[in-house]
């Protein structure tokens, strides 16, 4: 008897073909363990497929770290210095020094995302697997990296059913309240303490040029705009306005800042603390560029419906009243809704709203968000850059 995980006989198909999940249904015996310790895998006929982390307390009860025999935290620190290697080729010699640096599975190592704010690391941590080794991460980090602070903000739903609170705060270095980072020359001010996800949205990054490149002269409404990244991408581009709305006055706040930090004039009525659905309903749009990028409406399987519709709303209105031959750049990170389904919600927005609509980009996650070929549920992002003519 093998003092593993052994897998029910076919259920090894998708481990054989790296997936890094194992739900309950596939395990045939389990030996005793505690949450979050790590195990060897074995097929029905014996074979060790390799190693992961278990959680008896998660539908995902397993998650493979390496499909061979090397030792788990050797395992793990061969696919940060892989991860770390993919950055440097990335951004080497580029005008920006804030990136994903882990981007869990997409980097073989499920429930662990690691971003890098100039000198500052910020970790969030989904599961028990990792919050486990989190002594071991950050010893390993200071190690290989030599930030000047590691900072948590774990905080995710998913947490809960594996036993976990959220957690935010310090983890190594000094304490400080914001970071300044530097994307493609531009500046943004970084809070670690008061923002969302671990605190600017990374994925965007390459949207953001897109941006840059194609409002000069144009009248912009960044709608959903949180700090007001693609704010001041515009405001480089030669927009001749920006207007920028969100519902949280704090996130509003900080796009100001963000404005003045690289040297732009904007006034007071250019920030609008709204709810982009009212916004769009009571205002006439005269914007030659819109851009739509809002949370997550799907979190669930079971809430895409509903999501569809606010896509589709938020959509309609901005097709229905944009002035002829101008550009909507939407997006939806909602994974539940995948590319195809929003194309279509698009296609149903612009039915609707009566405008000849014409598809001139897509776009997926920026580069530093890599998608293991293998595992492809971490791709959430999806982007389409419409001419309403
Ligand atoms: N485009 C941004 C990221 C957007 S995150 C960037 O590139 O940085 C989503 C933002 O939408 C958050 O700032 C959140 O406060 C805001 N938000 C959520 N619901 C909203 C609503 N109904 N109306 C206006 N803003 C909303």
């Amino acid at each position: 008897m093998k003092n593993g995980v052994i897998l029910k006989a076919g259920k090894d198909r998708a481990i054989q073909h790296r997936h890094h999940w194992i739900f309950s249904g596939a395990i045939e015996s389990l030996p005793s363990f505690q949450d979050g310790d790590f195990l060897p895998v074995y097929s029905a006929e014996g074979i060790l497929l390799g190693s992961g982390y278990f959680n008896q307390h998660s539908s995902i009860m397993g998650r493979m770290i390496t499909f061979d025999a090397t030792p788990p935290l050797e395992a793990i620190q061969r696919s940060i210095e892989q991860a770390i290697q993919l950055r440097k080729m990335c951004f080497q010699g580029q005008k920006t020094n804030a990136y994903r640096l882990i981007n869990g599975e997409g980097d073989g190592l499920p429930g662990l995302i690691v971003d890098l704010y100039d000198q500052t690391l910020v970790i969030q941590i989904a599961t028990k697997g990792m919050d486990r080794i989190k002594p071991w991460l950050v010893d390993t980090f200071v190690r290989m990296i030599q930030p000047q602070a590691i900072y948590e903000k774990s905080a995710l739903s998913t947490r809960r059913e594996e036993g976990l609170s959220d957690h935010q705060g310090l983890l190594y270095g000094q304490e400080t309240e914001e970071v300044k980072i530097k994307e493609n020359g531009l500046s943004f001010l970084v809070s670690l303490k008061h923002s969302q996800k671990t605190g600017f949205f990374l994925d965007q990054r390459d949207m953001r040029k897109w941006v840059r490149q194609w409002v000069h002269g144009k009248s912009v409404l960044n709608a959903f705009s949180y700090t007001g990244g693609f704010t001041v991408y515009a405001l480089d581009g030669g927009a001749k306005r920006v207007d920028s709305v969100d519902i949280s006055d704090q996130t509003l706040e900080m796009a100001r800042r963000n404005v003045i930090l690289n040297g732009f004039n904007q006034q007071t009525d250019n920030f609008i603390c709204a709810d982009v659905f009212e916004f769009l309903r009571q205002t006439t749009l005269p914007y030659e560029f819109v851009i739509l990028d809002p949370p997550a409406f799907a979190k669930r399987q079971k809430d895409v419906l509903a999501a569809c519709r606010g896509y589709k709303d938020i959509n309609r209105l901005a097709m229905l009243k944009m002035p002829p031959h101008s550009l909507l750049l939407t997006s939806s990170c909602s994974y539940y809704v995948d590319e195809n389904l929003f194309q279509k919600v698009l296609f149903q927005a612009a039915s609707d709203a009566r405008r000849q609509v014409r598809i001139i980009g897509k776009h997926r996650l920026a580069v530093d968000h890599p998608i293991n070929i293998y595992h492809p549920e971490s791709e959430y992002l999806k982007s389409f850059l419409l001419f309403i003519e």
